[in-house]
């Protein structure tokens, strides 16, 4: 909307931009950068009000920041509607309970997608993972299920978001990570802020960078341990890891 020419504000409760999803380095980077493309971002704000003036409305945060508009778009996350599934029987917390074949408590009933809570195999433990990859992840398991295969659900968790002429790529689960080591250099825009935990890699996010993304998601979805201290050797470079070279 920026880019056509429209002036956009976006009010955040958080005092950063992301913060559920990423560290504090990328969500500046993204503030800067809508900023610079005119974008007026108020963090550390909820919307207490909006009174609708003629045809525009006025939104009002609890800080006293007034903006008058007549677009006003909501995008506060989402609640899994499970109504339909719990008066059927089926378990549901977060979401419809599935196995890691993403099958419900009741036979020959599945779920998949946003609305699953899935049991993923490779962390052990389930989760409700809202993108296009967790989906599909999700429809190949119940496919094979179907036929009786035992093809179980370890998909790696991963989204991407294109804004303006930048890709993010994010693969695996920053949660809990306790050292983050960025790979490139954020002033050129082609940057990765590489997670570790206990010494491993457990998740990168990527902006413009998608050869060295691949190849940490690829080894991220193959559960390969890659130290933090390798990731910060200077000379390792992330397409060796499957070349072989390193
Ligand atoms: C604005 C936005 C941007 C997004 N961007 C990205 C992105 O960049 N990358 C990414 O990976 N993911 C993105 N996502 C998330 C992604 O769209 C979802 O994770 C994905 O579509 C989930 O697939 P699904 O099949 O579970 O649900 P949906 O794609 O929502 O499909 C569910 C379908 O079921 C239909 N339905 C609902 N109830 C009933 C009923 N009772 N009977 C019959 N039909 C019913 C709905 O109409 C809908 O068509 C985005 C989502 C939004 C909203």
């Amino acid at each position: 909307m920026t880019e056509m020419g429209m002036p956009v504000s976006i009010i955040e409760q958080e005092e950063r931009l992301l913060k559920r999803v990423t560290a504090p380095v990328m969500s500046k980077f993204y503030k800067d950068l809508h900023e610079s493309r005119g974008v007026k971002i108020f963090c550390d704000q909820s919307i207490e009000t909006i009174n609708k003036i003629d045809n525009n409305y006025e939104v009002l945060t609890n800080n006293g920041i007034s903006i008058s508009t007549d677009l006003i778009i909501a995008g506060i996350g989402a609640i899994p509607n499970n109504k339909l599934a719990q008066d059927s029987g089926i378990k549901c917390k977060n979401g419809i309970i599935v196995d890691q074949y993403c099958r419900t408590n009741v036979p020959y009933v599945f779920a998949a997608g946003d609305c699953a809570n899935a049991f993923n195999d490779l962390y052990g433990y389930a989760m409700r993972v809202e993108s296009v990859p967790s989906a599909n992840a999700h429809a190949k398991v119940i496919a094979s299920s179907i036929i009786g295969n035992e093809v179980t659900n370890r998909e790696l968790p991963w989204f991407w978001s294109d804004q303006y002429e930048f890709k993010l790529q994010m693969a695996g689960l920053s949660e809990g990570y306790d050292e983050i080591h960025i790979h490139g250099k954020i002033e050129e825009n082609a940057f990765m802020a590489c997670y570790g935990k206990e010494g491993s890699l457990i998740a990168v996010d990527s902006v413009n960078m998608p050869k060295n993304f691949n190849n940490y998601k690829k080894a991220l979805a193959n559960s390969m341990r890659l130290s933090m201290d390798l990731i910060k050797d200077p000379n390792f470079d992330p397409s060796s890891i499957f070349s072989a070279s390193y």
